[in-house]
């Protein structure tokens, strides 16, 4: 249930999904993920915990704040292009709830913008 109902537990699960999927090919770990995905998953889930729009996240890739390190970010998007194509075949659930976050969260943020005309979003940023 918590899966349907918690937009930041189902980010943080999709991002953990899809560095161990990247993992698990491309440096072929066995069951644990290595060191280096390892870093980048709990950088990722850091992140997502200091995210300003917090429930009414975004998935990333629609996201207008870039709040990656640059380093970071190559290697995500290498996670992304990787793994995200797969995610229907290794986490079917996880990847439709991820279409659904896709198109409604655009809306909201828009609507939160419209909102927040005195406050940047910007601003809340660390
Ligand atoms: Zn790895």
């Amino acid at each position: 249930m918590k899966l349907l109902f918690s937009r930041l537990y189902r980010e943080k699960l999709t991002i953990e999904k899809m560095i161990k999927l990247f993992c698990k090919f491309k440096h072929y770990s066995n069951g644990r993920i290595c060191n280096e995905c390892e870093k980048l998953l709990r950088y990722a889930i850091d992140r997502i915990e200091h995210c300003p729009y917090s429930v009414l996240k975004p998935v990333c890739n629609k996201c207008p704040i870039h709040c990656y390190k640059k380093e970071m970010r190559a290697k995500v998007i290498a996670v992304m292009r990787f793994s995200g194509p797969r995610m229907l075949r290794y986490h079917p659930i996880l990847a439709m709830l991820h279409l659904v976050d896709k198109q409604k969260s655009v809306h909201k943020i828009n609507n939160i913008s419209k909102q927040q005309n005195k406050e940047p979003i910007q601003k809340l940023l660390r």
